[in-house]
């Protein structure tokens, strides 16, 4: 028996920050199978807090980790 999870649209996206120029991972999830548009969202470097621009699926939920 198959779980319910499946496949879900979860992916991951590196981004510089634009101000101390560390790489963090921006995790998001998407509803499964779904189309979503993707918009330009702002994400807090966990490093610097420092707002940065990047483009992710609207209304995903985004996880931010900071660079080890
Ligand atoms: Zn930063």
């Amino acid at each position: 028996m198959e779980g319910g999870l499946g496949k879900d649209s979860s992916m991951e996206r590196f981004y510089d920050c634009t101000n101390c120029m560390k790489a963090f991972k921006v995790s998001s999830v998407t509803e499964p199978s779904a189309e979503i548009p993707e918009t330009k969202v702002s994400v807090t470097c966990p490093v610097c807090n420092t707002p940065n621009t990047v483009t992710l699926p609207q209304g995903a939920k985004l996880i931010v980790t900071p660079p080890n």
